[in-house]
């Protein structure tokens, strides 16, 4: 029979595996009222882990827009309703800095300056190949981060909080929402040893619980650490908790 122990190890586990699934995803909204383009897009966004919400319409998307937030929007021009160039006027007109990336079919020069002017943050134009539409907005997510200076830096490593993106050199990997998180509070904290408990405090509100799944969590980020680079940046203190600091010949 399994121990207490042994079960409790198991769940957490299942519990981690699953929470990663779920925290992985970034919030996508697609504004566009084509289904084959829909489900062109929506699936394969999908199966990267995104999570997608579609508008058919502008006046769905507009008010999708207004009232849930996203990390990217992906909106089509030519929409019933209302038009694209409208509601990206109207988003930004009330504060909505969200990237937005055109899709279109429209590929006028005076569409792209348009599109541009009006706030847009790149233009797609149909038909765009799966691989360009995942580079692009992978690339408007590190633009809109670095222009609002909330890069979060320790060595030559970057931790981006908008698409949740990694960084050494370059290389870089996504972490999960818990995992960026606990690289948040390392990386404010850098060279400062941070015990579980303010590691579970900040990322989980946990005061009274087991910090056992900090251990869990530093493992992750170690992991996506070695996939990055050999050299190691987060130590054990022992007896206290983990500290951020690129690793010498000395152990802590
Ligand atoms: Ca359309």
């Amino acid at each position: 029979m399994a121990s207490k122990r042994g079960v409790r190890a198991l769940n957490l586990w299942i519990c981690a595996c699953f929470c990663t699934i779920l925290w992985a995803a970034m919030d996508v909204l697609v504004i566009e009222d084509e289904a084959k383009v829909v489900e062109f897009i929506s699936k394969g966004l999908e199966e990267e882990g995104y999570t997608v919400q579609v508008a058919f319409n502008g006046k769905q998307g507009l008010d999708l827009a207004k009232t849930q937030r996203y990390d990217i929007v992906l909106l089509d021009l030519m929409l019933p309703e209302i038009d694209g160039l409208k509601v990206l006027r109207n988003m930004r007109a009330w504060g909505i800095n969200t990237p937005v990336l055109i899709i279109t079919a429209k590929n006028s020069k005076e569409d792209v300056v348009k599109g541009l002017d009006t706030g847009s943050d790149d233009y797609l134009t149909k038909p765009f190949s799966f691989e360009e539409l995942l580079a692009r907005m992978r690339a408007l997510l590190r633009r809109s981060a670095a222009r609002d200076g909330h890069m979060h830096r320790y060595e030559d490593m970057t931790l981006n909080p908008y698409s949740r993106i990694l960084s050494v050199g370059a290389k870089e990997v996504e972490l999960t929402e818990k995992e960026f998180l606990i690289m948040e509070l390392l990386i404010k904290n850098s060279e400062r040893p941070l015990t579980r408990r303010e590691i579970a405090e900040y990322v989980w509100q946990n005061t009274t619980d087991s910090t056992n799944i900090v251990d869990v969590y530093i493992n992750f980020l170690r992991k996506k650490i070695e996939s990055l680079t050999s050299r190691k940046y987060i130590q054990t203190v022992r007896g206290i908790g983990y500290i951020l600091k690129e690793e010498n010949d000395k152990t802590i």
